[in-house]
């Protein structure tokens, strides 16, 4: 099937990078969330070996810039730093030789839990038919079968997820006092799986410290979180960050042109987005967009793939 991906992006000057984005790779499948275990991502990573030249965003970055990537390009990037892209992600890339890249909010390594993880294991320890979260003003759920879990689990995150900083904070820890279930701390990385994947021969990214939307916080306080976030991984792996990826990422919604310029004053050379699309020379390169596809066949995979080559690209 080469040849489809090879008539919309061909070698050189007229060539165009897909980046892929992963977040979690499970061993099993997990339903309450809907997200793909091994088995999903080690099927998408061999139609990508197949029909895709698969290289490191650093590289394929230089090389968009000098119009001199391959046909077909692309990379693949890991976002946050869950403690199961080196546990179970690491080995099946080095099966296949592809050096990927993995951004990480390095304020959660060594025991910490993003709060949408809060959420998400709360809902699933909570016991009963039902979640009363009414004394914080967050709804009275019923969770007796798996759908309205799920159903329960969306609503809560769709509540939460534009909420500032500081509230989000408060009604979170409130919540997972309310279920005093034992939450699991070590869903992310630690220090040592940092230098693990580093001394691989991944390559490790910016994603912030405590991964905000930098469009929600002040100036101040975003610059903070991209330098230091920055600082923090650099201390762990010795050597600089060249590539950074906004949180949440969509742009214009949760960063802004003040952000892209931030990320250049910190040093970074490159950044990446969550809006669709491929790459071309004369893309912005602090701002990069990025696609997972979802599909379980070869061919349709792939048809996805071409078909996010000709999304027009969203930038601030
Ligand atoms: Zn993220």
């Amino acid at each position: 099937m080469k040849i489809l991906p090879s008539l919309f992006s061909p070698a050189g000057k007229n060539a165009k990078l897909s980046i892929v984005i992963y977040h979690r790779v499970l061993p099993e499948p997990d339903l309450l969330t809907g997200e793909g275990g091994i088995a999903q991502f080690e099927k998408g990573l061999s139609y990508l070996v197949n029909n895709f030249n698969v290289l490191p965003l650093s590289e394929a970055v230089n090389r968009l810039r000098s119009g001199t990537l391959p046909a077909r390009a692309a990379c693949i990037t890991f976002d946050d730093g869950y403690a199961d892209n080196a546990e179970t992600a690491l080995p099946i890339l080095q099966k296949h030789g592809i050096t990927a890249t993995f951004f990480i909010a390095s304020g959660f390594l060594d025991g910490g839990r993003m709060w949408n993880d809060t959420v998400i294991e709360s809902v699933r320890l909570a016991r009963g038919d039902r979640l009363d979260l009414s004394s914080i003003d967050l709804g009275n759920h019923a969770i007796t079968t798996l759908e309205q879990r799920q159903a329960t689990l969306n609503r809560l995150i769709g509540k939460l997820k534009y909420q500032s900083h500081a509230t989000r904070s408060e009604l979170v820890e409130k919540l997972s006092t309310i279920i005093a279930a034992r939450l699991p701390d070590n869903l992310m990385m630690t220090s040592a799986q940092v230098k693990q994947l580093h001394e691989a021969g991944m390559e490790i990214g910016g994603h912030t410290l405590t991964h905000p939307i930098l469009a929600s916080i002040d100036d101040a306080a975003a610059r903070t979180e991209i330098a230091e976030g920055k600082a923090k991984l650099e201390a762990i792996i010795g050597t600089p960050l060249r590539l950074f990826a906004y949180p949440n990422g969509k742009p214009g919604k949760d960063y802004l042109s003040a952000h892209v310029e931030m990320v250049k004053d910190a040093g970074f050379e490159a950044a990446v987005s969550t809006a669709w699309g491929a790459a071309r020379q004369d893309s912005d390169k602090f701002q990069l967009p990025r696609f997972t596809p979802w599909d379980k066949s070869e061919w349709r995979y792939v048809l996805r793939m071409v078909q996010n080559m000709r999304q027009r690209i969203q930038t601030v």
